[in-house]
């Protein structure tokens, strides 16, 4: 049934890495919900692959001295959404993840395998991306840390060079210190089933509430890989929490998307559900922000 040509078990994190650079063509493994499925299609029949799934060392959310949350790789979703430090900073990542497939993906499946894999619709991606993580990767060279934006190279394709694997996922307190964030994922079912575009907003109000002071917005499915609608952020900077100004936000993104038609949904129907989930997510952060919307 899985045409698995050698199972190598990594040890530790430098294990993994010599591991991958002795067989290069190896594919490394974490929950497997991914990589087991599409073995079992044949799409990687006779592959070798690395196991990382027991390196302890890069699972679990901790906060860093100067208030970095550090989220280890293979940290699941079930994990994420209970854990006390995400539920305390950046809740909206567990309210994303907690979107991802049914109970068993979401007991199996790594945060670091949904990122890795490269994929438009990841429910961990946007919000990723709306919270300017920075992805550490540990390799042969050591450990270098790159901004999500440039993580990702194209559909299905990460930054991941020869004997690298993803070891954590950063978000900088800068980046979450005053902000509240609302995830929307649009999909014909309400379970099991993958984005037909989602959304993530975070937003920093004024001292007083009335003026959005900062307003990030990420999409998955928007384009071929997650992406931030750059235009509607720089629009929506230091305007009041109105009505107007929100629906104004939400039109701008369609100067950033660019979805395009599928099986699953067209590109004008997915055009219309990016403004409707821009305005709802913005509208929900300002709520949680403490915020009153004015007509
Ligand atoms: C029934 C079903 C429903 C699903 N529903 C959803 C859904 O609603 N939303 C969603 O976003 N996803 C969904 N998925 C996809 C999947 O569960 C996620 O992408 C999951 O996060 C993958 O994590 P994993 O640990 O299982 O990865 P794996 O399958 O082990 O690996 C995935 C990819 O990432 C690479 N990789 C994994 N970890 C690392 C690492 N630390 N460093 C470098 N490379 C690495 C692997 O080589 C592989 O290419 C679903 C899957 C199934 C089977």
């Amino acid at each position: 049934m899985y045409d698995i040509k050698a199972l190598y078990e990594a040890e530790s994190v430098a294990h993994a890495v010599q591991l991958l650079l002795e067989h290069p063509e190896a594919q490394i493994i974490a929950g497997g919900s991914d990589v087991l499925v599409q073995m079992r299609e044949g799409k990687r029949a006779g592959k070798e692959l690395v196991s990382i799934y027991g390196l302890d060392e890069i699972r679990g959310v901790s906060l860093e001295e100067d208030g970095t949350i550090r989220i280890g790789s293979l940290t699941s979703f079930s994990h994420i959404t209970k854990d006390p430090i995400i539920q305390a900073h950046i809740n909206v990542l567990g309210q994303a993840v907690d979107q991802v497939g049914g109970p068993q993906i979401r007991n199996i499946g790594t945060i670091g395998g949904n990122t890795c894999n490269g994929v438009t619709s990841a429910d961990s991606a946007s919000t990723l991306f709306a919270w300017d993580a920075i992805i550490e990767i540990t390799g042969p060279e050591g450990v270098r840390r790159t901004p999500i934006q440039n993580f990702y190279i194209k559909a299905g394709q990460v930054d991941l060079r020869p004997g690298e694997l993803q070891t954590g996922i950063l978000i900088p307190k800068a980046s979450y210190e005053g902000y509240e964030g609302h995830y929307i994922k649009y999909a014909m079912r309400n379970a099991m089933d993958i984005a037909t575009t989602g959304c993530s907003v975070n937003v920093k109000l004024s001292a007083d509430k009335s003026t959005m002071e900062d307003v990030r917005i990420a999409y998955g499915v928007a384009g071929p890989i997650p992406m931030r609608a750059v235009t509607a952020e720089a629009y929506a900077k230091g305007k009041p929490t109105t009505q107007a100004e929100i629906k104004a936000f939400a039109r701008t993104v369609l100067e950033d998307i660019n979805p395009r038609d599928s099986w699953r949904a067209a590109k004008d129907f997915r055009q219309h559900i990016a403004v409707v989930l821009a305005e709802r997510a913005l509208t929900e952060s300002i709520r949680l922000a403490g915020g009153v919307i004015h007509e």
